[in-house]
Formats: structure tokens, C-alpha cells, sequence
């Protein structure tokens, strides 16, 4: 007949469900926000696992919270796609929807109606107008889109940024947590750390170090479910091997709700489920905080116990081709199964029969679609076929009959074979209806199996890689011995040992580290190693070094490594100032702030002053005296720490021998003397022409300093003295 034409389903990147589309290991995430002035509600979903995020914020983290969490499409209603057009300066695909759904009251309605209760309270969103506007307005983009199946919808988190330390998207960027800044995947910090073994685990790792905690309880909490597993090796084993089992059921969950899933998604879901129990079984009561994540579970016996009497064990993916319910499960179902078997039981027989009684031993009988069943024969034969044999069909070498006897035998298999396949499908479906009621118990049960795989991933990679437990309160103190960066210490070649380093900061006498050394000495590795290890500490993790105390840091800022935005009309200066602005503006005495090198894309003197006086900032201002290390080449800086109390030198060590320099990557007080930059060039493979010159030249401006300095002095007049510039002139200029 004529194939049924509808559009079932629409496919926009990020409301994708299909595991064509999507990456295993990582969320997809559609934003929707609402503007109001200068805040926005934001919205945050995943499809293809149902989880919902909102809250409200400055719309200046509009960019922020698009990059992080990787959006792949951003919802706005049609009258503010221009004005988030101005936040938005790069490649998104925005799509918009009609002024008149951004409407509060209905939006309300709509996630009432959608969570089944009564109010937001619940939720901690009620009067959070903004954010309830973007939520529904998710909610509704995904119903039209999917025709209705938003049932996989259960729930709804508040995003309270107070609770998280801060982290920008340029942080993220540049410590190369996810991604690495050239392209090399072995060079991020979750490839090191990852050894998560459900898809959904490594997602929630990924959510951990996006938002690492401020709350104490929270952080020990993760940080003593990690020390249980390590102090009880065989359990930890054990549970290790128990996750091997647990499959993506986020994701089957959501397939469930969309009509997607397969009979093997319902016994991969069921055996998953089942780890639940099983990790109980493991546990001891000693392993406090594992006994208490289990007992938050939802008993979920009922549903593991209905799948496990409809569905068979290794079920095909196909549920055209049924077979895949239990013998038992309905009498109508095993009658109509037996009738098929006899059938075809027969066919063999008949076959057998026919080819003896006629002498034709080639003879077969087959089956397609388009003719049913039939006798096939080869034209050697023809003559020796009898009469009641009725012609069907014609090829060249040979003839297909049909007899009255196979038509009935034919008409009993098929229809005992659609009726099985229609009969399957029923209890299928049945089947998923009642899964789906306990949908949102199930998804709580998934999310309580990933935080364990987290654990577990935690005490793996603290055991592997020789992590410690770090120590966390609400002192003014960083302190790190032996310390080690995650990532560069496990890609040093064969042979080469990973130097470690201390740490000793605390924002009232050790506040402000200036760390001076050559090039190649090891100054960024340090930084970036003590920003990945407070990072790693705050998301409830244990952390590369011997011994590590850190109070509590509110935001952390870093200005590392040097990008441009010149789509955005950006140069490369403007953005590190852009940075460097932010920071001086937003950090706090609980922040943390690491700069590697400012001052750096401009001229020597214009760079020494701007540094020396962002230092002196830092330093003198009560509202903002975060910790901060700042490594620079501008040795004059060495001399800030006399004149500022808490500011304090520390250098990269070196040793020259024979006209090499040996880089000892040791950490130690006090400023450093030379740079080494020529000779690093030399390592690099600069001519030795050039070489010789650049050593050359440097020997002049070394014996004839004056002259050096006013060369200076000729570009100093550009702004001089008397003419004392308002913030709002040197703002214009800059922009
Ligand atoms: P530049 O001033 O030229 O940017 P730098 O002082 O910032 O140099 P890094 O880039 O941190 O130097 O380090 C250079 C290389 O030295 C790194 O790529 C790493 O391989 C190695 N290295 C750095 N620190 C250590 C360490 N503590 N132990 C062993 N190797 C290290």
C-alpha cells in the first residue's frame, strides 16, 4: 500500500537524541535566555539525558556560560536576537522563537505542568521570573520538536553561582582542562584524568571540574567517599569491576520517552540498575559515605523484576523481527509461536516430499517478499513437474510454482508471523509505559551510580598517579609540597623525572610571588600546575602532591598564554588587557590569581609600568588583595618586594656549564638574574649567524645601557606628565 508520509521528528544540533550525533562521553547542550535590563535567565538542556539547568545572571556571562558548557544552539525570543547578537560575536546558531511565549504566568503553568507539582519552591526557582521564562521556553522548543515526548523531563537544577568557584571561559581555555590549545587530546586534563567507566560518570566529571565547590562539607564529603575506596582495596575492586556493567542510562531513559529504544536497551538498562544492589552488597558499613549515597537510592526491584520476566536475555536491536519477549509472558503469544514453528517444521517436510516424489533433488522452496512462498525448480526438470504445481513466476534457468496445499501453510505462517510481531510490539510497549512512570526514579538512581563512578575514576587515578588528599579550609593560605602538574608530569619523555615544587602563599604576608627565571625554566608549568591543582581540590578531588592546604578560593583568574580576538576587533594587547581588566575588577581577598606575563604585547617600558602597577594594585587594595604568582622576564619587577610588604621573589633555578645552561626546574626564593633568551633561541635551531649577532647586540646594550635607555626616553612623550589622562580618555583610547 502507500508508505504513511509525516515529519515524525525535527533534528536541530541541540536537541539531538540520535547516538549519530552525539558524542558518548559528552553532554549536548541547548541554552535558551530571556533579557531583562542587564541580567538574563538562562536555561540549560540536554536532550539526549534530560537533564535541565537555569538560574540568572549578569548578561556579561552570557559568553561565559555559552562557552563552557559547549552550547550547540541558543534559543531567544525574536525581539532580543539582535541585542545577544552584541554578546555573541561568534559562530552559534541562534534560533528564535515568538515574542509572545516569553510570557511569565505561562511559563509558571508550563513547568508545573511538566514536573507535576504544585509550585517552584521545591525547586528554588520561585520568583526567578527570568530563569522560569528560559526554562519553559526549553521545554516548549524540545516538545515541538520532538512532537510532544518531553517525558523524559523530570526535573529542573538551579544553577546558584555563589555556590561554585569562579572560573571564566578563558581559564578553561588556556589551562587546557578539556581541550588542548594545539589540537593534542593526550594533552588535557581530563584525558589524565578520566577513567570513569559509564558515559555518564565521565559527563558528570567533566560538570565537576566545570564547577568546582566552595561549600567545605560538599568538597569532604567527595574527597572522603575517594578516601574510603583507597583504604579498602578489595571493595574498591570490586566496585570498580561492577560499573563495567552499568550502561548509558541517561540516555536509554530519554530514548524510552522518544520511542527510540531497542529490546537490548531495556536489558542493558535492567542490568545497570541491578549495579545499584550489587555495590550495596559490597560495601562495608565502615565506608560511611558510600552506605549513604547507596540509601538514597530508589528501590527499583519492581521495574528490574518486569523486565527481567518480558524480555529474553540477548534480545535483537530490531524490533521488527520480534523474538525478543519471554516464553510464558502471554499464552497468546507462545500459541501463535507454535503454530509458526509447526509451520515451518512443515515446509521442511513438504520440501522433502516433493523432491523424492517427483525425482527433482535441486528442488527448493523459497520465500520473498513480493511472491510469498514458492517451489523453485530448474529448467533441466521442467518436465518432470505435475500438474497441480501452479505457475508464478518465469526466470531464465528456472520456473516458480506455487501449490494450493503451500498457499494455506503460507497464509498460516504469515499471519502467525505479523500477528507475533504486532503482539510483541503491545507488550513492548506496555512494558516502556511502565518504565518510564519510575523515569524519574531511575534517572536519580543513574546520577547516584555516576557520582561512585567519579569516586571511583578519583581513587584510581590517586592510586595510579600517586595523589593526596587535599586539605581544605577557610584560611588565607595556598600551601603545596612536592608538587607536581597533572598533565606535563605524565607526558615527559622516557627517562626525564617531573621536578616538584612547593608553594607557600597566604593573602596577608606571602600574598603576591613574582617569579622570575630564563625562558624554558619552567615558569608557566608551575603556574598552570598550581591553578589545575586548586581547581582539582574544589571539584572534590585528590590532587598531584605530597602535602596540600588551600583556603577556600572564591574565583580563580589566570592570564595565561596569549589569543587575540581579532573577529571581535580584538588585537592581541587588548585582550590580555581585557583579561588583566577583569581581573583587577572582580577578584576578591578569596581569589586566586595567576598571571603569566602581563604587560608583555607592548613596548619594554610601557609593559614594565603597566605590570608594576597592576602588582601595586593587587597589593594595596583592601577589596582586592587576591593570592596571586605573577612570572615575568621584566626583572626590574624583583624589586617590588621591597617596597611591598606581603610581595615576594621567586625564581626558576639554572645552572651554567661549559656555556650551557642546565634547567633544574627547582623552585627557590629570590629574584632570578638572566633570561637565557638567546640561548633558548640556539636550542630551537635559530642560524648561528643570527645567534652570534643577537649576543653581539646584547653585549652593546649591556656596556652601553644610557644610550639604551634613551632610546626609551624618545618614545616616553606620548603621554607626559602634566597632561594627566581621565580614566574615561584612556578608556577610548583603548576602545
Ligand atoms: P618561557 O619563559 O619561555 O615561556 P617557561 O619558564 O614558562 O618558559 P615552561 O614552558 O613552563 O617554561 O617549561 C618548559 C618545558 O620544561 C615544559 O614544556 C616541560 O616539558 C619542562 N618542565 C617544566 N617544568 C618542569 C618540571 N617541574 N619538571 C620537569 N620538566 C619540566
Amino acid at each position: 500500500g502507500i508508505v504513511k508520509r509525516e515529519v515524525v521528528e525535527l533534528l536541530t544540533p541541540g536537541t539531538a537524541i540520535n547516538s549519530n550525533f552525539l558524542n558518548n562521553n559528552e553532554n549536548n547542550f541547548l541554552s535558551s535566555i530571556y533579557i531583562k535590563h542587564e541580567n538574563i535567565g538562562f536555561a540549560i538542556i540536554d536532550n539526549s539525558t534530560a537533564e535541565l539547568l537555569c538560574g540568572e545572571t549578569n548578561i556579561n556571562n552570557l559568553k561565559d556560560i555559552v562557552k563552557q558548557y559547549k552550547i550547540k544552539e541558543l534559543l531567544v525570543c525574536e525581539s532580543q536576537e539582535n541585542l545577544v547578537k552584541k554578546y555573541i560575536n561568534f559562530d552559534l546558531l541562534i534560533t528564535t522563537y515568538e515574542d509572545w511565549k516569553a510570557d511569565k504566568i505561562n511559563s509558571y503553568d508550563k513547568l508545573l505542568k511538566q514536573f507535576h507539582t504544585k509550585s517552584l519552591k521545591g525547586y528554588g526557582l520561585e520568583n526567578h521570573d527570568l530563569a522560569i521564562i528560559a526554562a519553559s521556553a526549553c521545554i516548549n522548543y524540545v516538545e515541538l520538536n520532538s512532537f510532544g515526548k518531553t517525558k523524559h523531563i523530570n526535573s529542573i537544577s538551579k544553577i546558584d553561582s555563589s555556590e561554585y568557584m569562579h572560573i571564566d571561559s578563558f581559564t578553561i581555555k588556556n589551562l587546557e582542562i578539556f581541550e588542548s590549545l594545539n589540537n593534542n587530546q593526550d594533552a588535557t586534563l581530563i584525558n589524565v584524568i578520566d577513567k570513569t567507566q559509564t558515559a555518564s560518570g565521565s559527563r558528570l566529571l567533566k560538570k565537576n571540574l566545570l564547577k568546582p565547590l566552595k561549600n567545605l562539607k560538599k568538597i569532604n564529603c567527595r574527597l572522603d567517599s575517594i578516601s574510603e575506596l583507597i583504604k579498602n582495596n578489595n571493595e574498591f575492586n570490586m566496585v570498580y569491576e561492577a560499573l563495567e556493567q552499568v550502561s548509558d542510562i541517561e540516555r536509554i531513559v530519554v530514548k524510552i520517552a522518544n520511542n527510540k529504544s531497542n529490546p537490548r536497551d531495556i536489558i542493558n538498562l535492567s542490568t545497570s540498575l541491578k549495579v545499584i544492589n550489587l555495590i550495596k552488597n559490597i560495601i562495608k558499613p565502615s565506608m560511611k559515605n558510600f552506605c549513604k549515597k547507596i540509601n538514597e537510592s530508589n528501590d527499583l526491584s519492581k521495574i528490574i523484576n518486569i523486565i527481567s520476566k518480558t524480555i529474553k536475555e540477548e534480545p535483537s536491536v530490531n524490533i521488527l523481527k520480534g523474538g525478543y519477549i519471554l516464553e510464558g509472558y502471554s499464552k497468546e503469544l507462545d500459541e501463535l509461536r507454535d503454530i509458526s514453528k509447526k509451520a515451518n517444521d512443515w515446509l521442511v517436510a513438504y520440501q522433502e516430499n516433493e523432491r523424492s516424489k517427483h525425482n527433482i533433488p535441486s528442488l527448493k522452496i523459497n520465500f520473498n517478499k513480493v511472491f510469498g512462498y514458492y517451489i523453485d525448480v530448474t529448467k533441466t526438470h521442467i518436465e518432470k513437474v505435475p500438474d497441480y504445481y501452479i505457475r508464478k513466476q518465469t526466470l531464465v534457468n528456472n520456473e516458480r510454482y506455487f501449490t494450493n496445499e503451500l498457499k494455506d501453510y503460507e497464509d498460516k505462517i504469515l499471519t502467525a508471523g505479523d500477528q507475533i510481531i504486532e503482539i510483541e510490539n503491545k507488550i513492548f510497549k506496555k512494558l516502556l509505559e511502565e518504565i518510564l512512570f519510575y523515569g524519574k526514579e531511575i534517572q536519580e538512581n543513574s546520577k547516584i551510580l555516576s557520582e561512585i563512578d567519579v569516586y571511583v575514576s578519583n581513587a584510581y587515578i590517586a592510586i595510579e598517579n600517586n595523589y593526596t588528599k587535599p586539605i581544605l579550609n577557610e584560611s588565607s593560605n595556598y600551601i603545596l609540597k612536592k608538587s607536581r602538574h597533572p598533565v606535563v608530569e605524565r607526558l615527559l619523555p622516557f627517562g626525564e623525572e617531573f621536578i616538584e615544587n612547593d608553594l607557600n602563599l597566604d593573602y596577608k604576608k606571602n600574598q603576591i610571588g613574582i617569579i622570575t627565571g630564563p625562558n624554558m625554566a619552567g615558569k608557566s608549568t608551575y603556574l598552570r600546575q598550581i591553578a589545575l591543582i586548586s581547581l582539582l581540590a574544589q571539584s572534590g578531588s585528590y590532587v598531584p602532591a605530597e602535602k596540600c592546604e588551600i583556603g577556600i578560593i572564591d574565583k580563580l583568574f589566570t592570564r595565561v598564554g596569549a589569543s587575540d580576538n581579532l573577529a571581535g576587533g580584538e588585537s592581541t594587547f587588548l585582550v590580555e588587557m581585557n583579561e588583566t581588566a577583569n581581573i583587577l575588577n572582580n577578584a576578591t581577598n578569596k581569589s586566586l590569581v595567576i598571571l603569566d606575563e602581563i604587560g608583555r604585547g607592548t613596548s619594554t617600558f610601557d609593559g614594565i609600568s603597566l605590570a608594576w602597577a597592576i602588582t601595586e594594585y593587587l597589593h594595596n587594595n583592601k577589596k582586592c588583595k587576591p593570592r596571586t604568582l605573577f612570572a615575568t622576564h621584566y626583572h626590574e619587577l624583583i624589586s617590588l618586594a621591597d617596597s611591598l610588604d606581603s610581595c615576594f621573589n621567586l625564581n626558576i633555578e639554572v645552572q651554567e656549564y661549559k656555556n650551557e645552561v642546565i634547567f633544574l626546574r627547582k623552585i627557590q626564593p629570590g629574584g632570578a638574574s638572566k633570561s637565557y633568551g638567546i640561548h633558548v633561541a640556539k636550542l630551537a635551531g635559530i642560524p648561528n649567524e643570527v645567534i652570534s649577532r643577537a649576543n653581539h647586540i646584547l653585549r652593546n646594550f649591556y656596556d652601553n645601557k644610557t644610550a639604551f635607555n634613551d632610546l626609551y626616553k624618545e618614545q616616553l612623550p606620548l603621554f607626559n606628565d602634566e597632561e594627566n589622562i581621565s580614566n574615561e580618555k584612556a578608556n577610548d583610547l583603548l576602545n
